[in-house]
């Protein structure tokens, strides 16, 4: 099947999941996850007018980006992977949306870049919402006060919250979890949903979903694997 047709797909899915909970289809964007896929990958989705690009490695992305930005100047590219904080400086350079804050030191190291740059990128806090050990995320007892400390350092920029439930789980009450607590904190913005449950995010009040491996197919092995 080619791309074309796999994005078609999505595209009606995520329409038809909107439409069954009473959501405009538009309220939902779709964010085509191109870690370990080529630029020709994500060249030719950008001719399908699709926009929104997600990438979990910093330096992946900014080997694979420029030519495409520079052909594409509304692309949207966002961080959903762990960054660590002397990758802040690039990250804050090339992302327009970082979806993985977790942590204090992480907070700080973007607002020192943001301050070097003379440019913030939107932020989303990153929720460890299964509380599971080796997962990035910050903890959910500790969140709320961790996204308000955000919410006054960003502003606005800080948008939404972003989570990955546990591989095992029923991911609808995670996903609703997620939602309660970003109502809570005044946000709008909800990355979450992936290949598998995107419907069941967007039912939850996804406002963005990662879908990879139905839009691309699968990853290499070994490739998936390493990260
Ligand atoms: C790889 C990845 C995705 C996409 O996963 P698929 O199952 O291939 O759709 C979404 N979110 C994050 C954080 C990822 O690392």
């Amino acid at each position: 099947m080619s791309t074309l047709s796999l994005l078609d797909d999505i595209r009606a899915r995520i329409a038809q999941a909107a439409g069954a909970c009473g959501r405009e289809p538009a309220s939902v964007a779709l964010v085509a996850v191109s870690k370990t896929h080529p630029a020709a990958a994500v060249a030719a989705l950008l001719q399908q007018g699709q926009r929104h690009f997600g990438e979990n490695r910093v330096q992946e992305a900014l080997d694979k980006f420029p030519l495409l930005r520079a052909a594409h100047s509304d692309l949207r590219l966002h961080l959903i992977g762990p960054l660590q904080t002397n990758k802040a400086l690039d990250a804050v350079r090339g992302f327009d949306v970082i979806e993985t804050l977790d942590r204090p030191r992480l907070s700080d190291a973007i607002a020192r870049a943001a301050e070097r740059e003379g440019r913030v990128p939107e932020l989303m806090v990153q929720v460890n919402i299964g509380d599971e050990p080796q997962k990035a995320g910050v903890a959910r007892a500790e969140a709320e006060e961790f996204i308000h400390a955000c919410q006054e350092r960003f502003g606005a920029k800080l948008i939404g919250l972003m989570c990955i439930p546990p591989a095992q789980d029923d991911p609808a009450p995670h996903f609703r979890d997620l939602a309660a607590m970003a109502a809570r904190c005044g946000l709008a913005g909800l990355s979450m949903g992936m290949s598998a449950d995107f419907e069941v995010a967007i039912a939850a009040g996804a406002t963005q979903v990662r879908v990879g491996s139905a839009l691309f197919g699968q990853r290499p092995a070994l490739a998936s694997s390493a990260h």
